[in-house]
């Protein structure tokens, strides 16, 4: 009887596989997710547009969406901030499966940190999640281009699962409050062999 029904269910595997074969190809190009960015107003869209052409050297599937509001709920009057969680929250919402959001900002944004109410940030993904957000509001003006990108591939990284890396050169390093981009000058080999199973292409 246990053998019968094994084949029984070896049967059914076989059905479903041959069957499932246009489907499982096409879900073979769909868990390719595409990284969405998107622009807050005042982002600059040229700018916008550089940051995905750089994105697409190792991640061939980026669009870019047109700029919108802030949520209004986002807005934290007494700093002139926006809260980082409500933005997340608000694309997490819009976005569907297959897809990430990426929101980009010159504005400042915050969290909750600990015992502090309101902390300023560059940027928060969570890990995995379906939206995370940058600002470039909080880096050097003459590195603003160079930091504002690793600021985002860090928050894209959290978002595709990856944590924080203890290696000083890693684009996922702790910030631990600061602005340690300088020192960042990739994906170590480590972040990089996780990626590279979920469609990152590095040489
Ligand atoms: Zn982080
Ligand atoms: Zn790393």
């Amino acid at each position: 009887m246990k053998i019968l029904l094994i084949n029984f269910l070896f049967a059914i595997l076989f059905l479903v596989s041959c069957n499932g074969k246009q489907d499982s190809q096409r879900t073979k190009v769909n868990d390719k997710i595409v990284i969405q960015l998107q622009p807050f107003k005042n982002m600059k869209m040229d700018e916008v547009d550089n940051i995905a052409k750089q994105i697409e050297t190792i991640y061939p599937n980026v669009e870019v969406l047109p700029a919108i509001d802030f949520p209004k709920n986002s807005y934290y009057q007494p700093r002139n901030r926006y809260r980082a969680d409500s933005i997340i929250k608000f694309l997490s919402s819009q976005t569907k499966d297959n897809f990430f959001k990426v929101g980009l900002t010159t504005k400042d944004i915050s969290a909750t940190k600990g015992k502090v109410k309101d902390f300023g940030l560059m940027g928060l993904g969570y890990r995995p999640g379906k939206a995370c957000v940058a600002s470039s509001f909080r880096l050097n003006p003459s590195k603003r281009k160079e930091q504002f990108y690793k600021i985002i591939i860090h928050e894209i990284g959290h978002t595709q699962g990856l944590k924080h890396c203890p290696k000083k050169t890693c684009f996922m390093r702790d910030a631990e409050g600061g602005n340690p981009t300088d020192e960042e000058t990739d994906f170590c080999d480590n972040c990089r062999k996780f990626l590279k199973n979920k469609h990152w292409k590095f040489n």
